[in-house]
């Protein structure tokens, strides 16, 4: 068996102690003479997984107790929708960044709910920055001020929050989900898919002040009232079990090698490997400023369409694969989540280096 380096977006890699551990248990999860796949989530030992993933998320984040922890379906986009429907319930007003096109299918979403407003884009230069923030621009009495914190297409990641004094502050954080320690108290939500940091595809996890739960609007559908799930500890339907099992056990792996604060020195060091070279490569070069500079997915260019195509595809050959870039952007983009080992980018960066020699 020989397995690649996967550069991916998202799925992306997962630890291989954790797929290991995974397969282990597939056919009798500790002694129950059954998969996690097969279990009711309504029985005991299932009660176990679900209460031991929350239990340890809260734990690795420090999450205050006036926070509740939602581990939901419907993937991020859902909640582009559920947040206004949640949310949007004062002044109808909320303000948002549009730093890439997450933010704008977030700011699109909300649109169809209320008065909402976009107060600051980098649309102007391909989303390669972080556009700064003029408090007078502002909404005082919105609902809420929305921002997508690490934007994963593009490579850019708010290393400063924006201050919107009491109005809640709503991030996306889907791409640098347990990246590095994060201070939940200055949120009134956070929340993400996770599959690019956390688990496999169909798990959402939200992470939302109590104080602003039990406004939904009325039509808001049942599915999608956080308060329904929050009162239910997210059983109130059947949610993405087997998911949420390995989610519990990659927050074990990160617990077992040292928490967030490993976890951001790992990223730094992984992210200024990679950074380093690209400031020092003739052929290669990074896409974002760099002080917005992303820790997760790191996009990069050579001049000529025709070199970039000719790089992914024998980096495939190399196994180093999954590094073509977004459409929109173009050229090559390497994610380098918690689950990517610094041999993975080492790897990558000698290809580099050789490919550049060789083609110039
Ligand atoms: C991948 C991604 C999404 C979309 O997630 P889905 O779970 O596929 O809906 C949203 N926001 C960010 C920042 C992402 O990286």
């Amino acid at each position: 068996m020989s397995r690649v380096y996967n550069f991916s977006a998202g799925p992306s890699m997962l630890p291989e102690a954790v797929l290991k551990k995974a397969a282990a248990e597939m056919l009798d999860y500790e002694g129950s003479g059954q998969s996690v796949m097969e279990m009711s989530h309504r029985s005991k030992i299932y009660d176990s997984i679900i209460k031991g993933a929350e239990a340890l998320l809260r734990e690795l984040m420090n999450i205050p107790d006036n926070y509740k922890v939602l581990f939901l379906q419907g993937g991020a986009s859902t909640q582009f929708a559920a947040i206004p429907l949640n949310f949007l319930n004062g002044s109808g007003k909320a303000d948002y960044v549009l730093t890439g096109q997450w933010a704008k299918k977030a700011f699109a979403e909300a649109q169809k709910y209320g008065d909402v407003k976009a107060v600051a884009s980098s649309a102007d230069k391909t989303f390669s920055y972080i556009p700064k923030l003029n408090k007078a621009d502002f909404t005082p009495d919105a609902d809420y001020f929305y921002i997508c914190m690490n934007n994963t297409i593009y490579g850019t990641l708010y290393h400063e929050l924006p201050d919107t004094g009491n109005v809640p502050l709503i991030a996306d954080i889907s791409s640098c989900f347990l990246s590095e320690p994060i201070d939940v108290t200055k949120f009134g939500m956070l929340y993400g898919g996770a599959q690019k940091n956390v688990a496999p595809a169909g798990l959402t996890i939200c992470i939302i002040r109590e104080d602003l739960l039990g406004n939904a609007r009325d039509i808001t559908p049942t599915m999608l009232n956080y308060k329904v799930h929050a009162d239910a500890n997210s059983l109130y339907n059947t949610p993405p079990c087997y998911t949420i099992y390995i989610c519990k056990l990659v927050l074990e792996w990160i617990k077992e090698n040292g928490g967030l604060e490993a976890m951001k020195e790992r990223n730094e060091k992984k992210a200024k490997l990679l950074y380093d070279f690209l400031d020092n490569s003739k052929m290669f070069r990074g896409t974002v400023v760099p002080e917005d500079r992303s820790l997760m997915n790191v996009p990069f260019v050579t001049d000529s369409e025709e070199l970039n195509a000719k790089f992914v595809k024998e980096a495939e050959a190399a196994g180093l694969v999954n590094l073509k870039g977004h459409r929109t952007v173009g050229g090559m983009r390497a994610s380098i989540y918690n689950a990517m080992p610094y041999d993975g980018v080492e790897a990558l960066v000698k290809f580099m280096d050789e490919f550049e020699k060789a083609n110039s």
